[in-house]
């Protein structure tokens, strides 16, 4: 089946801005660009659009984000009968899982009227707190309390009630996928193992979400799921075209909102630095049995010492040859790291979309003698590769407002540019999405150009953003393809 692309500004990105107009795909490959005498069983006509290969989302939690789009959402609800009937709308004689509830003070007893004999939860929108049922405090042994459960109570309460059926899991997972497709995503590395039905059966639920939606998926492996991938005998990467099994991966220090990102200097006002998730004893020990296993690891890393020890780390113990590790975040450097975090087979995931959000109530948490705030084009001139993720759902998996926050740092709170040395140009920004977010997938050799012997996975949007940089704020996608096939159509 030969499919023949044409009359759009398609560009190659095997040199810059280099674009053809036209080109023809064979059963999911490129075979030729340009004009040619080929019979074609297809034709996909762009209409103009301005395509790209496939655009990348390199960090985020496809179930997650699934999660949050299919479970019941009491968002921006205030009324508190709006809310119950709600709630009662939602329960089905099961355990009931809600979320983005604001707290009006609706307590246990609310709750044991809609159900006295199913666990029902309710999520805050802080994901910190949850408001329960008398049937989960009888499980958790928090029989005083109203149901009203904040931190540890509200995490004992979450992990008491019963995980996703896998067809629950699937649905979500195809939801997000679909969703991922009108962003004009062909592909995302996710993190999500750990946090549902462990790998084995969340493995199952991507492949069968898989087979509904077109999509390629490279999942990051937590830690402690790693004896199931041991136990399942499948390889490591490939499992099919579309799905692969990646980097390990491991926290190792906290965050910037709750100031336990693990920093240089002192938080304002407080008299500790952050911390790490676990003991550096505990945090080698993980790293050594990685590498017996011949594995890379992928490190949520936030602060700028956790970048620095992340760096040391490393460097003692290389991943095996050929193989790269992914720094998560990499928020905030100080600038005497940078000279030997370059020299390591290292692949920095950033998240540009952070800045737009956290800035600028977030230089209020950092200690004021941070050198290096979302350095993107620092890391860049230090040779560091860079690969754009969204973190969805903390994010939307939008990749236009990843470019926008990579090349004009503006801040959504109050449209001022923060850091104008750090902006990346917008070619810069888009290889972030593109052929750079394939790098961690070892498949830059198929994926992220237009060259014949390519994957026919493409991303059409309405802007050519070279030639009208400001028109990306409105800019959308008109078209998403993976495998040759068109996953998304804007109407
Ligand atoms: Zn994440």
């Amino acid at each position: 089946m030969i499919t023949h692309y044409k009359n759009g500004v398609c560009y190659t990105l095997t040199a810059s801005r280099e674009f053809v107009r036209e080109f023809y795909t064979e059963n999911g490959k490129i075979i030729a660009l340009g004009p040619q005498s080929i019979q074609s069983d297809k034709v996909v006509d762009l209409q103009g659009g301005i395509l790209y290969p496939g655009w990348v989302d390199a960090h985020l939690h496809i179930a997650g984000y699934g999660e949050r789009l299919t479970l019941t959402n009491l968002n921006k609800l205030t009324d508190k009968n709006l809310i119950l009937s709600t709630i009662k709308k939602a329960f089905h004689g099961q355990p009931l899982y809600v979320q983005g509830y604001h707290d009006i003070g609706l307590t246990k007893i609310d709750l044991d009227a809609i159900s006295s004999s199913q666990p029902i939860l309710i999520r805050h929108a802080d994901y910190h707190s949850a408001t329960v049922n008398s049937v989960l405090l009888n499980r958790i042994g928090l029989t005083e309390s109203n149901g009203i459960l904040h931190e540890l109570d509200a995490a004992k309460a979450v992990f008491a009630m019963p995980r996703h059926s896998n067809q629950t899991l699937t649905t979500m997972i195809t939801n997000a996928i679909e969703s991922l497709h009108a962003y004009g995503i062909t592909g995302g590395h996710s993190d999500d193992l750990h946090y549902f039905n462990g790998f084995k059966d969340t493995v199952e639920a991507f492949e069968e979400a898989l087979k509904r939606k077109p999509f390629r998926a490279h999942l990051l492996m937590h830690h402690e799921e790693v004896q199931g991938f041991i136990q399942s005998g499948r390889p490591w990467l490939d499992q099919s075209p579309y799905l692969q099994l990646g980097a390990v991966k491991i926290f190792y220090d906290g965050t910037l909102s709750s100031q336990t990102a693990l920093m240089a200097h002192a938080y304002p006002k407080q008299s500790h630095q952050g911390e790490l998730i676990r003991p550096p004893e505990a945090f080698e020990n993980v790293l050594k049995t990685m590498r017996s296993h011949r594995l890379p690891v992928a490190l949520h890393t936030i602060g700028d010492l956790a970048l620095e020890e992340v760096s040391k780390w490393l460097k003692k113990y290389p991943p095996h040859e050929g193989q790269h590790d992914r720094i998560i975040h990499a928020s905030f450097a100080m600038k005497a790291t940078l000279e030997y975090l370059n020299k390591l087979p290292v692949i920095l995931d950033i998240q540009p979309q952070f800045l737009s959000s956290d800035l600028p109530w977030g230089y209020a948490l950092l200690p004021e003698q941070t050198e290096l705030i979302y350095p993107w084009k620092t890391y860049q001139q230090h040779g560091l590769i860079l690969c754009g993720g969204s973190d969805a759902p903390v994010e939307p998996p939008n990749p236009l407002k990843g470019v926008i926050a990579a090349v004009f740092r503006t801040s959504d709170h109050d449209g001022k540019t923060y850091g104008e040395d750090e902006c990346l140009s917008i070619e810069e920004a888009i290889h972030l999405y593109t052929d750079w977010a394939n790098i961690p997938t070892y498949k830059t050799h198929e994926r992220g150009q237009l060259k014949p012997g390519y994957i026919a996975d493409f991303t059409v949007f309405n802007v050519d953003f070279y030639a009208e940089p400001k028109r990306i704020y409105d800019a959308h996608v008109t078209m998403t393809i993976v495998d040759d096939q068109i996953v998304y159509l804007k109407k």
